[in-house]
């Protein structure tokens, strides 16, 4: 089954049980300081969950385009973690509650006319006190008891507000995934076999100022299934870039860097990394979102230079990037127009930045390779914070990339002393510009050149690639 019909038919089942469909919002939040990006269905829905506004129907049904970048460290390694990826979710504003949400999420998963799966694949977790949900799973749905496992951490709490316990369910993806003799192979824990496909939140309590739950008098529901996670059971592959969602794009960049996929581990890391990255990259992009060195634009210009660097792993030298536009469009268009709408545009902003990665990459990465060949002669296991910020600042190499480079080598990174020197330079800018205006020279432009002219001058190449 297609990612499309996955995600048609969740919306279609939906509607049959009586939601209204709300349409992907920006990756961009609206009227939100707490939150970078949009990062789950339910963020662009807040302003109903807290009460500022009333739906004309209390239950909704979406696909919303979602970023995360805590799991940039899994993408490329865990079969199932992206930076970008669609949520699927249904939602009861005060309306229904728990039994429905669970009933239905079960009909839909095993029902043949939707999703089909076989029900002894499937396993749930669930909070430790919340008898209501075992008792709905076990009586109503009838699992087994040994495939309800209990974890104090399924609670949903942000702090003040509306919280709740969760449910999650996972779907078997095979016993040779993990050994039963270790501690993390259970659904939930570490490991590759248990995929959590789906998590209920059950938001039935007010988190109080003074730290006391006190019931809430409208109950909501709140649940989100990863798309892609989805696609890989249906599609019966072991991980979310064996997909439709994905091969197209690897097979894209296969034949411009001449590899083959699934033949060598590192490779394949590089093809899913560059996959994943080119997807946030192009729908960022089309959100409006440009490559910058602060907030949501430098995430942008870390995804792309990360990209740009596993690029070059697999032997391309050349700006690439900017032509799997076409291919992300042409996938993502049927539910996401914009990338296609706006291709052109996207295209030159991906080009443009990767072209002016490439002019330090070379000898950055020379320099990079120098550097760890001395932390391994001094022994000390770890990148220094200077030599990482010239890196940075000279090189354009935003940290992680250069942790990136570290831990392949075992090593890794002084963070805090990055910090520092990133801090320290900010005081030298501060100081330049009080001086620059104390001499009452010409303002803004030119002082803000006088200021960038303070920050050069460890190595002969004093190129700025921070600048966009
Ligand atoms: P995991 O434990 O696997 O990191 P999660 O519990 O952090 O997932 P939720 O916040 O519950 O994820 O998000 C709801 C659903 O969205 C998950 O069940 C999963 O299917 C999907 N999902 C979450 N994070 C990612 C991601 N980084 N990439 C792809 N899908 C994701
Ligand atoms: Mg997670
Ligand atoms: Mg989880
Ligand atoms: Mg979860």
């Amino acid at each position: 089954m297609k990612a499309a019909e996955i995600r048609k038919k969740f919306l279609d089942f939906f509607v049959e049980k009586g939601h209204k469909v709300e349409p992907s919002a920006s990756l961009v939040p609206v009227d939100d300081p707490s939150l970078l990006w949009i990062n789950s269905g339910v963020a662009t829905l807040k302003k109903y969950f807290d009460g500022r506004l009333t739906p004309d129907n209390p239950r909704i049904v979406n696909a919303q385009k979602s970023i995360r970048t805590n799991d940039i460290e899994n993408v490329g390694y865990t079969a199932r973690h992206h930076t970008f990826f669609e949520m699927l979710g249904n939602f009861s504003i005060g309306d229904y509650f728990k039994e429905e949400a669970i009933l239905w999420a079960w009909e839909f998963l095993t029902d043949p006319k939707w999703m089909g799966l076989d029900p002894d694949r499937l396993s749930v977790t669930i909070h430790p006190e919340d008898d209501e949900a075992y008792r709905i799973w076990r009586e109503k749905v009838g699992i087994p008891d040994e495939r309800i496992v209990k974890l104090e951490s399924n609670f949903w709490d942000i702090g003040e507000g509306p919280s709740g316990p969760n449910t999650e369910i996972f779907y078997d993806r095979g016993e040779h995934l993990c050994d039963p003799n270790d501690p993390e192979c259970y659904p939930g824990g570490e490991n590759e076999r248990y995929l959590e496909i789906w998590n209920l939140v059950f938001s039935q309590y007010n988190h109080n100022p003074d730290g006391t739950y006190t019931p809430l008098p409208k109950k909501n529901i709140d649940t989100g299934m990863g798309l892609e996670r989805m696609a890989s059971v249906m599609q019966d592959v072991p991980t979310n870039y064996d997909t439709d969602l994905f091969q197209p794009i690897i097979q894209a960049t296969c034949r411009e860097a001449g590899v083959e996929y699934g033949k060598d581990k590192e490779t394949d890391v590089a093809l899913k990394v560059i996959a994943d990255h080119i997807r946030t990259v192009v729908f960022a992009v089309g959100d409006g979102v440009l490559p910058s060195n602060e907030g949501r634009g430098y995430v942008l210009r870390r995804l792309l230079r990360r990209a740009v660097r596993y690029g070059r792993k697999l032997g391309v030298d050349r700006p690439f990037l900017y032509q799997l536009t076409g291919v992300v469009a042409e996938i993502m268009k049927d539910y996401y127009p914009e990338p296609l709408e706006k291709q052109a545009f996207i295209e030159r902003v991906i080009r443009g930045e990767e072209e002016r990665f490439l002019e330090t990459l070379s000898e950055g990465l020379h320099i990079l390779a120098q550097v760890v060949e001395q932390v391994r002669e001094v022994g000390t296991g770890r990148i220094s914070g200077q030599d990482a910020f010239k890196l940075y600042d000279t090189y354009g190499f935003p940290v992680d990339l250069t942790e990136d480079f570290a831990r392949e080598h075992g090593l890794e990174v002084d963070r805090e002393g990055f910090e520092r020197a990133m801090e320290e330079q900010r005081e030298r800018a501060r100081a330049a510009r009080q001086d620059v205006d104390s001499m009452q020279v010409q303002g803004g432009a030119l002082a803000e050149l006088e200021v960038e002219s303070t920050f050069v001058g460890y190595t002969r190449l004093q190129t700025d690639t921070r600048v966009a």
